[in-house]
């Protein structure tokens, strides 16, 4: 057995950690500098911590869960990861570099239940749920890419972080309040609200976990269908809350966190991008606090499905915008490396 990780502590733990361990109460502080500012991967870069304290730290936790595997830059300057876990399993993140600042796109499950049929990751079902360490350690190996290499006109070390990876946050109730927890607390990496987005298929029961945790972050909503027969066909998986129950949550959300939610549309050829979807999900858009983002589909290797031509995707959003619905088409980054959730792991055990 893996001993815990030590990124998996809410930094409101290390405080009687450091004490049980006979360290002094300052130490917790710069431990936690260490792990969520510095981006520490080895014990020996904790150069200003007692060696003993050090020591008693490796003998009960890991420092490290994730080792890189393979690293992949797009021609649009976006950067795909492979990492192996602990127990052998692979996970993905991307760095998606913007105009200011990077986002950085986060997985929170190896693998996922949610079963959507044009997902990659949905296809070998759920795995496991990552740890918050694994989660949150996804971020530190991404800030010291960006480190090494920094993109030019970046000049602080601002990022967002959505959870667009591999598997469904509200999913993950094991790892997800503590992982939140560290990204926003100021004793972790205190982050903005502003700056985090959870993107998710809608399980009903974990819309309503979210809303009374609530966390303040942005929401996605990964409607997939504008009718619950349109939803059960692309995302099969069984038991999906129904879609009214989905927008009611979200809109709840969005009034709690006072940041409209995002409905996210996959523009799927002669599937997803007809009119009169298009003017159904207006209606859906325009019921509440949404905006849209349209995503064309990121074809797969093995599949028949293909995202809409341009054209078909401007007429879609021209009927968005003709309804009055805020809405933006998003550019899909790294194409070239496979960048679609979950395809670089599928290739790689594909072998
Ligand atoms: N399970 C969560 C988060 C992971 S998927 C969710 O469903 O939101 C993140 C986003 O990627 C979702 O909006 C999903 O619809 C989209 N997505 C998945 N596979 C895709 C593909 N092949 N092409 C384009 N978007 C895809």
């Amino acid at each position: 057995m893996a001993k815990p990780l030590l990124r998996s502590l809410v930094p409101g733990d290390l405080g009687p950690l450091v004490k049980e361990l006979g360290g002094e109460a300052y130490r917790s502080g710069q431990l936690a500098g260490w792990l969520h500012q510095h981006d520490a991967l080895s014990w020996d870069e904790l150069r200003n911590l007692p060696r003993s304290l050090r020591e008693a730290l490796a003998e009960r936790f890991d420092l490290q869960g994730l080792s890189p595997l393979e690293r992949q830059v797009s021609s649009d300057g976006t950067r795909k990861f492979l990492f192996s876990l602990r127990d052998g399993q692979t996970v993905e993140s991307v760095i998606i570099p913007m105009e200011s600042h990077a986002t950085f796109c986060l997985s929170t499950q190896v693998g996922c239940a949610m079963a959507c049929r044009f997902c990659a990751t949905a296809r070998g079902g759920l795995v496991r749920n990552l740890e918050a360490g694994e989660i949150l350690e996804q971020i530190t190996h991404l800030r010291r890419d960006l480190a090494e290499n920094p993109v030019p006109g970046h000049g602080d070390r601002q990022f967002n972080a959505v959870f667009m990876g591999m598997g469904e946050p509200l999913d993950n109730w094991d790892a997800l309040p503590t992982t939140l927890d560290t990204m926003l607390g100021d004793d972790g990496l205190g982050m903005s609200k502003r700056r985090v987005q959870v993107s998710t298929s809608g399980p009903g029961d974990g819309l309503r976990r979210l809303l009374a945790l609530a966390p303040g972050v942005g929401l996605t909503l990964s409607l997939g269908g504008t009718t619950d027969e349109e939803r059960k066909q692309l995302m099969p998986v069984p038991g999906r809350t129904p879609l009214a129950e989905v927008i009611d949550l979200g809109a709840r959300y969005a009034r709690q966190s006072g940041r409209r939610t995002t409905i996210a549309w996959v523009l799927i050829a002669g599937r997803t991008d007809l009119p009169e979807q298009a003017r159904r999900l207006a209606k859906l858009a325009g019921s509440g606090p949404f905006k849209v983002n349209l995503i064309p589909l990121n074809a797969l290797d093995d599949d028949a499905q293909e995202p809409p031509s341009q054209a078909a995707i401007l007429a879609f959003q021209d009927i968005l915008n003709r309804a009055g619905v805020d809405n933006t088409i998003r550019l899909s980054g790294g194409r070239d490396i496979a960048a679609a959730c979950g395809q670089l792991r599928r290739r790689r055990l594909a072998g």
